[in-house]
């Protein structure tokens, strides 16, 4: 359902989410003079310090979410893995607006229907097989061949559902973890060699405006995002090639609110090649430098969007580099905070630093490319 005018200053904002996402995407909603509500099962998340009120009930609580939608003017979502086909149904039923509406949200909760959705549009995604059995995976070994990786369909993040088989031993020997990860629907993906991965946020409000962010290049560690790089080192070629691609996506799976993507770049004999590697219907972790390093944030765009207001003009206003604060890094902090200049240290609150967590993150501002990505050294 469509908003029939902006929402006013002091109506309230629903967050169905309420992790790092969540809480900076509120604060950007309160600057702006909205309320902010969160929903999340998890009672210590740290978007509830920011917000007005916020409601302790698990993802799929039909009732709950029923009250939550009631409470609030406009529904949002700080990520995919919520209950997406409850939400659709709570948003009709309580004529609460959910401006993204459910199309990105169901596609994008599973690996294998955003696969097949980019393809029948005419997008690049590497080749893929569904894979439901181990007689399905063996065909699709054969069909795909190796390396190659096999990833459960629903509710991965930040590499977790993954196995990586490198070659035919790698069957045998991760067999009980690759049976594990069967028990659930699984797709296998051509592993590709990339030079580079580069994403990009596309943004699109209700008249159909679409506002890019400049293009990030983005480095993983363990399948986690380690650091994002803006402006990306990419053609020219490459860049036109992105652009066309996100505007393709946000048309057609009708995007309201900002939509994270992200692309692996291979460099092939008869040149550079992009493939689509997946899609997030909300802010995503790689624009994050958005918020020191552009004239408005990811967050900020998400918010304008999904109140009905029209799009900002997105502009980069500095080189930068974002670099992800995981449990194991925070011995690093103090030192950044105390003495590097133009670092602009995030600590979303929450709790215990295991390793693998992501506890907050560094933007590093220069004038060049190159002086920025130096600070990539300080890990
Ligand atoms: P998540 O949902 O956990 O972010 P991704 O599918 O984006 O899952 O995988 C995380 C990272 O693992 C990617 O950013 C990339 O570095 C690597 N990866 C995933 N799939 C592939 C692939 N098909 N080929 C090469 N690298 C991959
Ligand atoms: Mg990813």
């Amino acid at each position: 359902m469509k908003l029939s005018k902006p929402l006013a200053p002091s109506t309230t904002i629903g967050i169905v989410g309420a992790g790092q996402l969540g809480k900076m995407i509120a604060c950007s909603a309160q600057k702006m003079g909205y309320k902010v509500a969160t929903y999340d099962p998890n009672p210590t998340s740290c978007a509830f310090a920011v917000s007005n009120w916020y409601k302790v009930a698990a993802f799929n609580d039909r009732e709950a979410l029923l009250e939550f939608a009631r409470s609030v003017d406009v529904l949002t979502y700080e990520f995919e893995n919520i209950d997406g086909p409850l939400i659709e149904e709570i948003a009709q039923d309580t004529d609460c607006f959910l401006p993204q509406g459910s199309k990105l949200l169901l596609l994008s909760q599973n690996r294998l229907t955003e696969k097949n959705w980019l393809s029948s549009i005419g997008l690049p995604v590497v080749n893929y097989e569904a894979v439901l059995s181990q007689d399905d995976l063996k065909k699709a070994l054969t069909t795909i061949g190796l390396p190659a990786i096999l990833k459960t369909t629903r509710l991965g993040y930040d590499g977790k559902g993954q196995i990586r088989i490198t070659d035919s031993t790698d069957v045998t020997e991760k067999k009980e973890e690759i049976n594990r990860l069967l028990e659930s629907p699984c797709v296998l993906e051509a592993k590709c060699s990339f030079e580079l991965e580069c994403s990009v946020m596309v943004s699109r409000d209700q008249s159909g405006t679409i506002e890019l962010f400049p293009i990030s290049e983005n480095v993983h560690r363990s399948g986690i995002l380690h650091s994002s790089l803006v402006p990306a080192r990419i053609s020219q070629v490459i860049r036109d090639d992105i652009h066309l691609m996100a505007r393709k996506i946000a048309e057609e799976g009708q995007l309201v609110g900002v939509l994270g993507i992200e692309f692996f770049i291979e460099k092939t004999p008869s040149g550079e090649k992009v493939f689509i590697n997946e899609l997030a219907p909300r802010p995503h972790n790689s624009g994050h430098y958005s918020i020191e390093a552009c004239n408005f944030s990811q967050f900020d765009q998400h918010v304008v969007a999904i109140t009905g207001r029209p799009l900002a003009s997105i502009k980069l206003l500095s080189p930068v580099l974002m670099v992800n604060l995981l449990g194991q890094d925070m011995p690093l902090v103090k030192d950044i905070w105390q003495n590097e200049k133009n670092a602009v240290v995030h600590l979303y609150q929450k709790g215990e630093a295991k390793v693998g967590r992501k506890m907050g993150h560094v933007t590093f501002l220069d004038s060049t490319v190159e002086k920025v990505i130096k600070k990539a050294d300080l890990w």
